[in-house]
């Protein structure tokens, strides 16, 4: 789990995207793109025309596959927090993640993930507390009797993983040692728990998943990620999804507290407020910063 510094873990706690990444607006890599937000339709998502006054554009500029992605995003100009900027994020993330599948294909690699395909929508799925508030308030959004159905598979989820005993362990990851909760991601694959977005095989929040989601790209075929054996992913070298774990944490911290997807309404329960807002472009900095960290 990425529950410590920034680099990406492999193997049983990464997972698919269900679905082949999109575009972020981003036709080739130079000065003068724009890295649109991807909406995970956010009431509060920046608009991408600066000339309304409410947005600024920051710079980007990010080494990529050997070379140097430079483009600029739309961040609002007052205080805001990261969960109002996510659809920033996802476009920053969707630009690596384009440029990765791009680099694999030039190789000559395939990209296997297709829609129906929810093999790895069975992995533990470590997401931030930013994507963790976002996907509750999405749940509790919801009409009935849509949300409660939603909610009972989180119930039914955790009830699993309390009869498994995995409770303590999933929601404190950082107090076990690394071998212990990488076992625990082997388990809980084994537990053969269904993301509860799962529908049909497909992700059933396509443009709201978490961006650890669209990170999960292979080129192996579908049956190895049903086996946890031999996946050949796709590697993304700016990892999107680990710098939002640690965007607005204390850096002092050894561990970031990345939640298990399932468990987003048992973490709610006693979760810390969200951090106050801050100028977007600070918060904007601070993320590409933390982004230039992961990887290599
Ligand atoms: S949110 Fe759930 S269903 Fe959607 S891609 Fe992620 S793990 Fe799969």
């Amino acid at each position: 789990m990425q529950h410590d510094r920034t680099r990406p873990a492999p193997g049983p706690f990464l997972f698919r995207s269900g679905s082949f990444p999109r575009k972020a607006g981003l036709t080739h890599v130079d000065g003068s793109d724009t890295l649109q937000p991807v909406t995970g339709e956010h009431p509060e998502s920046p608009a991408s025309d600066p000339s309304a006054g409410t947005v600024e554009m920051v710079p980007v500029e990010l080494t990529v596959l050997g070379g140097t992605l430079r483009a600029t995003i739309p961040v609002p100009r007052g205080a805001t927090t990261p969960g109002a900027m996510l659809d920033v994020f996802r476009g920053v993330a969707e630009a690596v993640i384009h440029l990765s599948v791009s680099s694999v294909q030039r190789q000559g690699r395939a990209i296997s993930c297709r829609a129906g395909c929810g093999a790895c929508c069975r992995q533990l799925v470590p997401i931030s507390e930013t994507e963790a508030r976002d996907l509750i308030a999405y749940v509790e959004g919801l009409a009935e009797p849509r949300r409660s159905e939603i909610k009972s598979r989180f119930a039914r989820a955790v009830e699993r993983l309390d009869t498994a005993g995995m409770r303590d362990l999933l929601m404190a990851p950082w107090t076990q040692p690394v071998d212990a909760a990488r076992a625990a991601g082997v388990e809980y694959f084994r537990l053969g728990i269904p993301c509860p977005f799962l529908e049909n095989e497909s992700c059933g929040i396509h443009l709201r998943r978490p961006i650890i989601c669209r990170e999960y790209l292979v080129t192996s075929p579908a049956e190895r990620c049903a086996n946890l054996d031999g996946v050949d992913g796709v590697r993304i070298p700016r990892r999107a999804s680990i710098a939002l774990n640690h965007l607005g944490q204390d850096p002092a911290r050894s561990h970031t507290r990345s939640v298990p997807l399932t468990m987003i309404f048992e973490w709610a329960k006693t979760a810390q407020p969200p951090p106050p807002p801050r100028p977007g472009a600070q918060i904007a900095r601070e993320f590409l910063h933390l982004l230039d960290r992961t990887g290599g």
